[in-house]
């Protein structure tokens, strides 16, 4: 398959951006300098810049099937230590998106994939409250529950890693927030939890307490976000 159009869309783009901003690419090319750490799903629907709004240069990204947290990733450990340590970045966001396909694929029975070791955690925690997910009748919305309970999940595992800890004990601002978004509204939810310190991370109630509790994705901004949509 020849790729030539993506070339010419790329010159195109960068026609298009010059043209109405003629300052973009000398401003893109001084130093990164974003405040913000997206650790995403690899969904090709799903990509921070768009949803955040924001140019490049002001959100660092990590994208991994299923939003995942594990505390051997050498990449996402990387990713995590320079943001914190060199760039300074103040907020750690884990989203998530309704009807992710990997999130379905850790519910299902197929066990023979790499990508089954990967999404390992969130099917064992399925398995353990399995009576309660199950009791969900709608398959899509049992799914879409495990996307909430996942990003709650991740923020806890990223709050445990020691890089994060040593920014906290030296009094480096660090916020760890937990989203979800909408892939048939375009929307976030603020799912949480909010974590800025290690007395929060240690007062949360365990993963399987909330397995156990609904959550409420409808926050006041999420509120807000739907009348704005919605306004005529
Ligand atoms: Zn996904």
């Amino acid at each position: 398959m020849c790729l030539d159009h993506l070339f010419d869309r790329n010159v195109a783009w960068a026609q298009a951006k010059t043209r109405d901003d003629p300052g973009y690419f000398i401003r893109m090319a001084g130093i990164q300098n974003p405040k913000l750490l997206w650790i995403g799903c690899s969904d090709s629907r799903v990509t921070a810049n768009d949803v955040l709004g924001l140019d490049p240069g002001e959100v660092f990204v990590q994208r991994n099937i299923a939003n995942m947290v594990h505390t051997s990733d050498m990449n996402l450990l990387a990713v995590l230590e320079y943001a914190i340590d060199v760039l300074h970045i103040e907020h750690v966001i884990v989203c998530g998106h309704y009807g992710c396909g990997g999130i379905q694929r850790a519910l299902g029975d197929e066990r023979t994939a790499l990508v089954d070791h990967w999404l390992q955690p969130i099917t064992m925690l399925y398995r353990k409250h399995r009576k309660l997910f199950d009791a969900i009748p709608d398959p899509a919305a049992r799914i879409d529950r495990m996307c909430e309970l996942n990003v709650e999940m991740q923020v806890r595992r990223i709050a445990a890693i020691p890089t994060v800890e040593k920014a906290w004990l030296r009094g480096q601002p660090l916020h760890l927030h937990g989203w979800l978004y909408g892939v048939t509204d375009g929307l976030l939810r603020d799912l949480g939890p909010h974590l800025s310190s290690i007395k929060e991370r240690d007062e949360l109630p365990s993963i399987d307490d909330r397995a156990r509790q609904p959550v409420e994705p409808v926050s006041g901004m999420r509120q807000h976000a739907m009348a704005a949509f919605n306004a005529p």
